[in-house]
């Protein structure tokens, strides 16, 4: 029998310092402190992503030297003249499931050629552990079927949606009675530090935050109950319930999960606005 084994690892120096590409290592300092800890926070991240003809870097399915038709069609479509590329996510999602990973859906994007898979919900930092692996796993499928992954959060200019990472984002506190205010009041906090996010959230992302194809503007923090034109959207069921969860739309698809995550409740668990 033939076992496959993969294991993540953070790098350290011979001294043992983290080098300077584990980002790992200071988002675990901050999942390990005590408040946040106790605020035990869930993530689910919607990971898009482009896949490529391997010789033009194209999108999968398009026509080399042209454009498919205008978008509208193609989310969450299906058909050949829909969906390409509904063999690797399929392999993909598979593959996630065999391997432990929480993922917990898969669709077709509005831009033909891209997709998206959600991971989570996923307590801290095994939530940066959980989407790293599936990337890697992504690699390996998409390697096997001779097309190429792209993270680029604007793979194509002009009428074409980008590819971002959403991340939703809950403590216990937002999730119990009550949470609708403390989720607001988190969403006070980021506003307060939307420059920071914004630096960390990914390469590029400029290009792709430009308030159109349902992003909001780079430079402009706003949030609103079911707005997909907002940097963050909080959802009906949360608005009804008074508890829930919060999406932060603004990181972009390259964007490190360890990063991300752990700035995100650093802001709202650990950053005090008076201070
Ligand atoms: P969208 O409507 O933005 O496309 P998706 O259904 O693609 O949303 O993704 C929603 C994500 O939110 C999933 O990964 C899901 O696991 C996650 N999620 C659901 N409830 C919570 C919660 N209370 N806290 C954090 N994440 C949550
Ligand atoms: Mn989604
Ligand atoms: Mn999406
Ligand atoms: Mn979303």
């Amino acid at each position: 029998m033939l076992l496959f084994v993969s294991v993540i690892c953070d790098a350290y120096t011979p001294s043992g310092e983290a080098i300077p590409t584990n980002n790992r290592a200071a988002a675990a300092r901050i999942f390990s402190e005590e408040r946040v800890v106790d605020e035990e926070p869930w993530f689910g991240i919607e990971q898009e992503y482009t896949l490529l003809q391997k010789n033009v870097k194209w999108p999968l399915g398009w026509p080399v030297n042209g454009y498919p038709g205008p978008q509208g069609p193609y989310y969450c479509g299906v058909g050949a003249d829909k969906a390409w590329g509904r063999d690797i996510v399929n392999a993909h999602y598979k593959a996630c499931l065999y391997s432990g990973i929480k993922i917990s859906g898969v669709n077709g994007e509005v831009m033909p050629g891209q997709w998206e898979f959600q991971v989570g919900p996923v307590v801290g930092i095994a939530a940066g552990d959980q989407i790293w692996a599936a990337r890697y796993i992504l690699e390996r499928i998409t390697e096997m079927a001779d097309v190429v992954l792209s993270f680029d959060p604007k793979p194509i200019l002009g009428d074409w949606n980008g590819a971002g990472a959403h991340t939703n984002y809950s403590t216990k506190s937002m999730r119990a009675d009550g949470g609708y205010e403390v989720i607001k009041k988190a969403i006070d906090k980021m506003r307060a530090r939307h420059k920071v996010h914004i630096a960390a959230y990914g390469k590029g992302n400029e290009r792709r935050l430009t308030g159109k194809h349902e992003t909001a503007d780079i430079n402009t923090f706003s949030w609103g109950v079911a707005n997909r034109g907002a940097s963050i959207r909080v959802g009906r069921d949360t608005e009804r319930e008074g508890k829930g969860y919060l999406e932060d739309r603004r990181p972009a698809s390259n964007m490190d999960p360890y990063v991300v995550t752990s700035l995100i409740a650093e802001t709202t668990i650990l950053f005090d606005p008076t201070k």
